[in-house]
């Protein structure tokens, strides 16, 4: 059997622990045998970025805005007693963050849906697929407690000296007050982000404020997506037939409830905060959710949401055995392929990432699952299997 060719190299960061092991499994068992991957690789495991002194993470990230696609492992981001574990030069910056910064990137995570484990809403067949803006609001704010009577006002001085004043509020006793911030290059980065991204999934894109009681602030998002989807998407949308619907923050919650799912929902950065989780919680498992990072010029970095599974690989380290779950690392590598096979006019690739996903999805369906999807399905005869094994059933079922 002939492998499937590659023209331009997927930028492959290599990670950390338990999801290291698993991604050295993955390429063995799944791609080698059937892809002649072409690859340029990074180690963005802690000791070589140690080693690096955290130039191997930037190097990655150039080599993302070089050839547009990567795919990375799940990878420690160090803390004080990560320091002591692996003794480090310095407590290195989390990569994610770097790779973010760097592509000025929107994050779109969406949840792997599979027969047996049922969403909590019992209308949702399709994934929603949830684009946090990462840049600003309370996450870059400026609190003050307020220890008596006072007046709080807000204070804007141009570089000219022109000022511009506002009252927060007239105190009459102690209280708190919050100054946040965003700019409308970023707001404008997450709409462009946002909008590619519809197009390339041509799923219709959902975006929410609360722009009734914030005039200004959540009013400027508004405005900003709106003009951008005129002048520069209206006509890509309407020829993939997809939509853009702008709602308050309180109706699009009750609409994504009662939707079938299946499109993306933009929110702010709080909103996404919070509501990415009570989505990814509502669809099963974090170890079934999948991340993409997308920059406004059309770069892309596939992920697993989930971190490096510490706890298993201690346990893996003692001879234990462990039953981790792969279906995100997997479907990180799909999702890559599939994009570069897209760009390069590669349809075998693509071909083989659709087989890819439904061979482990069918796995799952026909019973054979790690530990984790074990306690959640509602399938009869399920079977619970070690890491290696449940990867040697896809291959098997890939084969
Ligand atoms: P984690 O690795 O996501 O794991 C937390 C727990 O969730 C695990 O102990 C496990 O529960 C369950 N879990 C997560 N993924 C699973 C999978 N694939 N299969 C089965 N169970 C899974 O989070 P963490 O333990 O808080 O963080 C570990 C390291 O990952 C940290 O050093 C952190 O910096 C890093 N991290 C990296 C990323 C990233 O690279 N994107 C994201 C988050 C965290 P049980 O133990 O109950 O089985
Ligand atoms: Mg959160």
């Amino acid at each position: 059997m002939s492998k499937i060719q590659m023209t331009t190299p997927l930028v492959e960061m290599d990670g950390d622990e338990m999801t290291r092991i698993l991604w050295q499994a993955i390429k063995e068992k799944l791609l080698l045998p059937f892809v002649d991957l072409k690859c340029e690789y990074y180690d963005l495991g802690l000791p070589y970025r140690d080693q690096t002194n955290d130039q191997v993470t930037v190097d990655a990230a150039n080599a993302i805005k070089k050839y547009g696609v990567g795919v990375k492992c799940a990878t420690i981001t160090p803390n004080a007693q990560r320091v002591e574990e692996y003794k480090l030069k310095e407590m290195w910056k989390s990569p994610n963050g770097t790779l973010r910064a760097m592509l000025d990137g929107t994050v779109f995570r969406a949840p792997v849906v599979v027969k047996g484990i049922a969403p909590s809403v019992s209308t949702w067949q399709k994934p929603i697929t949830l684009a946090r803006h990462a840049y600003g609001d309370v996450y870059k704010n400026s609190e003050l407690y307020v220890d008596g009577a006072a007046k709080a006002e807000l204070l804007v001085t141009y570089p000219d000296g022109r000022t511009d004043r506002k009252v927060i509020h007239e105190f009459t006793d102690s209280g708190i007050i919050q100054g946040v911030h965003n700019t409308d290059k970023s707001i404008a980065s997450f709409a462009r982000a946002c909008f590619n991204y519809a197009l390339s999934l041509k799923q219709d894109l959902w975006f929410s404020t609360k722009d009734t009681i914030s005039k200004i602030y959540d009013h400027r998002f508004k405005d900003i997506f709106a003009e951008i989807y005129e002048t520069e998407y209206k006509e890509a949308f309407e020829a993939a037939g997809i939509e853009y619907f702008y709602t308050l923050i309180d109706d699009a919650v009750a609409r994504v409830i009662r939707s079938k799912g299946g499109f993306i929902w933009a929110c702010k950065n709080y909103d996404g905060d919070v509501m990415s989780d009570m989505v990814a919680t509502a669809f099963g498992s974090l170890a079934m959710m999948t991340s993409v990072l997308v920059s406004p010029d059309g770069k892309y970095e596939y992920e697993a949401a989930h971190g490096t599974v510490t706890r298993h690989y201690y346990k893996h380290l003692k001879g234990e055995e462990t039953s981790t779950n792969s279906v995100a690392t997997i479907f990180a590598w799909s999702g890559a392929l599939r994009k570069r096979g897209e760009l390069d006019n590669l349809p075998e690739l693509c071909a083989f990432a659709d087989r890819l996903e439904a061979s482990t999805l069918g796995t799952i369906e026909d019973g054979i699952m790690t530990g984790d999807l074990y306690l959640l399905s509602t399938l009869e005869n399920k079977k619970k299997v070690n890491s290696l094994e449940f990867l040697d059933a896809i291959a098997a079922k890939l084969a």
